[in-house]
């Protein structure tokens, strides 16, 4: 799924890639799936997007968005973006089909669910969008210390850091993916509640947040991700279901894995102990 550093990741490879070319043709819904979503009829998305030119792109949260011209695509976390070069083959099944006046495209398809919009700037009225859009990223300095303060003081202390981190769009972006390495890093178990966490513990929190979120997307996104071009980011997880056979790299100890909130997480049980 795309999360914060995924999705600057891909604006960051559209700006390069795409910027300056026009839209030859759209193609939506070419191949209808049941959790594929529109912005209107996907019948009108060449009308809307044909002739323009890619002006920028940008990443809000958890939506890269490409810019053409007063045009937006935006896309949500469980859409799989691949830039196509001139001459390469087509997918056969795909719920978007971008093709460039110089040959080259970019292919969407949706794996369980997904959401490829586009919309005139300044049109959208989608809740997800405009969270995404105006809630401060950690990826700027209007996330500081306060600001985390004041996200926390804002909701029930019996949450857990997982509900508190990962949901209600407190922090567009920042889903189930990004968060067992931010959770470990700051040596805190997901089910820990917020009224258990010390000064000490919410400011091991918050450097987390910042340095792992960071680290992630300097390193291109996370290794079980992939970029634009289909490459897997070269992040390499410290807790996914990649790594949990391996042991922790600080204790040695075996790493866990288990259901909790429409989810796994994983956990080193002796460096984020739950009590
Ligand atoms: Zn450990």
């Amino acid at each position: 799924m795309i999360e914060l550093p995924e999705t600057y990741v891909l604006a960051e490879q559209a700006k390069q890639i795409l910027l300056g070319k026009t839209i030859k043709s759209a193609v939506a819904n070419h191949h209808p799936h049941g959790f594929a979503w529109y912005a209107g009829d996907p019948a009108l998305y060449n009308e809307k997007l044909a002739g323009k030119k890619i002006t920028g792109s940008a990443a809000y949260g958890g939506r890269p968005e490409i810019w053409a011209e007063e045009m937006r695509i935006s896309f949500n976390d469980g859409v799989r973006a691949r830039y196509l070069a001139p001459g390469e083959k087509r997918p056969e099944k795909h719920q978007l089909l971008i093709e460039f006046d110089d040959g080259s495209a970019v292919s969407c398809s949706v794996q369980m669910y997904g959401g490829m919009f586009a919309f005139e700037n300044g049109s959208a009225d989608d809740w997800y969008y405009t969270a995404a859009k105006e809630k401060p990223s950690p990826y700027t300095d209007t996330f500081d210390e306060a600001y985390f303060g004041g996200l926390r003081r804002g909701v029930k202390q019996t949450l857990s850091v997982k509900a508190f981190l990962a949901t209600e769009q407190r922090i567009p972006g920042f889903g189930n993916g990004v968060l067992h390495d931010v959770l470990w890093n700051a040596r805190l178990h997901p089910k820990r509640k917020l009224d258990t966490l010390s000064d000490a513990d919410m400011d091991a929190l918050f450097k987390s947040v910042k340095a792992t979120l960071a680290e992630m997307r300097d390193g291109g996104g996370r290794d079980t991700e992939r970029d634009l071009f289909g490459s897997p980011g070269g992040y390499r997880t410290i807790l996914s279901s990649k790594t949990l056979a391996y042991p922790c790299p600080v204790c040695g100890g075996g790493l866990k894995r288990e259901a909790y909130m429409g989810g796994n997480i994983y956990v080193c049980p002796a460096c984020q102990p739950l009590n």
